[in-house]
């Protein structure tokens, strides 16, 4: 048998080897958000079940509210939302309720604590993120995972009297961008008394028809926010999944997101008035407005009113926060370092 060169081998993973045995972790959390997120899963699910250790396989979804793609109903139909979608595609592949978490990030309103979501945020910080400053999925997504991982390592930590192996998987893939392509598929990134974490990427290989063909063959539900309209099937709507409105997203998605969502639209162009800080450098929401009314370009297939309490509640918020001077500034320039091409998962 061929042996790698000694450096290609990752180093100060549990495993000494170019892929994680299984085995060797306490848990093995998988991050669910969109179509890699769930190959992820599948094939996680998989190789679980092979080496006798289904029991130590966990999903987490770092939920961003009314931000993400939302739930619909349509020609008789309820459609799930991104959030709900990911605890059915959990259940799906067998991992029980009670080991899918689901994360938010929370503030102290008054005596209560709360979501905020990130348009809120971003009216707090009196600025967008983007690709070089992308603090939405810092402050969002990553340590809101990580600190909901927080009782679970305290209670193995006890029991094992030794730091707590996680493998924390992630459905990256190489061709989404160069950034990625570079990223290793396995690669300690956090070791400290309490706990040791690796990352895996275990469909870093993998082009888009592949996941699409993995995830047709399962017969998994994927999300209606990929299709022309709900209940389509066609994969001829966004190719991406997260925040309708990603500051990293492409002009067809974003156009096709603003023509989706109004509501949600006009609210960002709303920050982005107040603030003066850019949505995009390059592609502004003010912009996208335009485009978006005039001819041409992807059909939303449905339109949301998103008429509701809710969405009330948080353009009442957000519009708070713009009354006020703004706490948390920091840099306000735009960057259009193309690092990292899009949020660490969603896909
Ligand atoms: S989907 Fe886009 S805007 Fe939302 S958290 Fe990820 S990078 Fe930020």
């Amino acid at each position: 048998m061929s042996q790698l060169p000694l450096l290609e081998l990752p180093q100060h993973t549990i495993t000494p080897a170019p892929e994680p045995d299984l085995c060797d972790y306490d848990i093995v959390v998988v991050g669910l958000s969109g179509k890699d997120g769930v190959t992820a899963l599948m094939e996680m699910a998989a190789r679980c079940r092979a080496a006798g250790v289904f029991d130590r396989l966990w999903t987490v979804h770092a939920d961003l509210g009314l931000m993400e793609a939302p739930g619909v109903h349509f020609e008789g139909r309820y459609y799930p939302s991104n959030r709900e979608l990911v605890a059915l595609q959990s259940t799906y592949f067998g991992v029980p309720a009670s080991r899918h978490i689901e994360t938010h990030r929370t503030v102290l309103d008054g005596t209560t604590w709360r979501d905020q979501t990130l348009i809120e945020y971003v009216a707090m910080k009196g600025m967008f993120p983007d690709a070089a400053r992308r603090w939405c999925t810092s402050d969002l997504k990553s340590t809101k995972i990580k600190a909901a991982l927080t009782p679970l390592v305290r209670h193995l930590r006890k029991q094992l009297d030794r730091p707590v192996r996680i493998l924390n998987v992630l459905g990256l893939r190489a061709d989404e961008s160069t950034h990625r392509a570079e990223r290793p598929t396995y690669q300690c990134t956090t070791s400290n008394q309490h706990r040791h974490v690796d990352e895996h990427l275990p469909c870093h290989h993998f082009s888009t028809a592949q996941v699409w063909r993995a995830i047709e063959d399962s017969g998994v539900p994927y999300h209606w926010w990929y299709d022309s309209a709900p209940g389509r099937g066609d994969r001829a709507g966004a190719s991406r999944l997260s925040c309708s409105l990603c500051i990293l997203g492409s002009k067809g998605d974003s156009i096709l997101a603003v023509r989706r969502r109004p509501r949600l639209a006009a609210l960002y162009h709303e920050v982005e008035q107040r603030t003066g800080h850019l949505f995009k450098l390059d592609l502004p929401m003010s912009r996208l407005l335009k485009l978006a009314a005039q001819p041409g370009g992807p059909d939303p297939g449905v339109v949301l009113d998103e008429q509701n309490p809710e969405f009330d509640a948080l353009e009442a918020r957000v519009r708070r926060h713009l009354d006020q001077p703004v706490k948390l500034k920091a840099s306000t320039a735009h960057t259009t370092d193309p690092g990292c091409l899009a949020c660490t998962g969603c896909g």
